[in-house]
């Protein structure tokens, strides 16, 4: 792609955001926006991080390893895991990784935590949410979130940090806005529950093609990757 598009489209993003986060009574500056970096390549995220970018996600271990180590010279760069994630990968996901946003079984979660006590910190992540009940998404359903949520904050050594869920891919908006409500009454159920540490505050919801939809119902944090760099190439 062009490497100067990229800011011209960051500037279009943002204005978006401003105007949902307008309509919405918010204040856009409390939603956060994480750079989808999937298939890119250095030149391009190196180009997005001089228009201004911070956070940025992938979702494949294999793929973003090489990245995060070539790219170490930038400072400030957060790294957002955002894919389906083997638990045996988990220790060195934990090590590359600012934050773990697709958390989806109790069993990573054992493994990040062992891992954040073995290297005495502890690990952020986000509970990813199946909120649309489609089969071929990964997630925790919705049913017994709240009692799974319990459990992991149990857990020593993570760090809580909200929660996560992928819009089901339809053009149907009510289905969409449907997804992010579920998603956001979850949220607030769990941030009124005492005993769960102050850090869970981030409500991960909306992409290229529903983040306005997101921003309406109370997203704080959107993944933003066509929008920002164009199509992706078949992986
Ligand atoms: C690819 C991906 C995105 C970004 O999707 P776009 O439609 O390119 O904005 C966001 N979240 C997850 C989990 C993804 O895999």
């Amino acid at each position: 792609m062009m490497l100067t598009a990229i800011g011209t489209n960051l500037q279009a993003i943002r204005e978006k955001i401003a105007r949902a986060a307008e309509r919405a009574g918010r204040n856009p500056a409390e939603i956060s926006l994480v750079a989808v970096t999937k298939t890119c390549s250095l030149e391009v995220i190196r180009a997005a991080y001089s228009a201004g970018l911070r956070d940025f996600g992938e979702n494949r271990l294999q793929e973003a390893i090489p990245k995060i180590e070539a790219l170490r010279n930038l400072a400030n760069l957060r790294w957002h895991m955002i894919g389906h994630l083997q638990s045996n990968k988990a220790r060195k996901c934990a090590d590359y990784f600012h934050m773990i946003q697709s958390v989806d079984t109790f069993e990573l979660a054992q493994r990040l935590s062992l891992h954040g006590a073995q290297t005495n910190r502890p690990i952020r992540i986000l509970v990813e949410v199946n909120t649309s009940g489609e089969a071929t998404k990964f997630g925790y359903p919705t049913e017994n979130l709240l009692d799974e949520i319990g459990r992991l904050a149990d857990l020593p050594h993570l760090q809580i940090a909200g929660l996560m869920t992928i819009g089901p891919l339809t053009r149907d908006e009510r289905r969409v806005r449907q997804a992010f409500i579920v998603l956001r009454e979850l949220f607030e159920r769990i941030q009124s529950r005492p005993g769960l540490s102050e850090e869970f505050k981030i409500l991960s919801m909306g992409m290229t093609d529903d983040f306005e939809l997101a921003i309406a119902e109370g997203s704080n944090m959107l993944r933003i990757g066509r929008g920002l760099f164009g199509e992706r190439r078949m992986q």
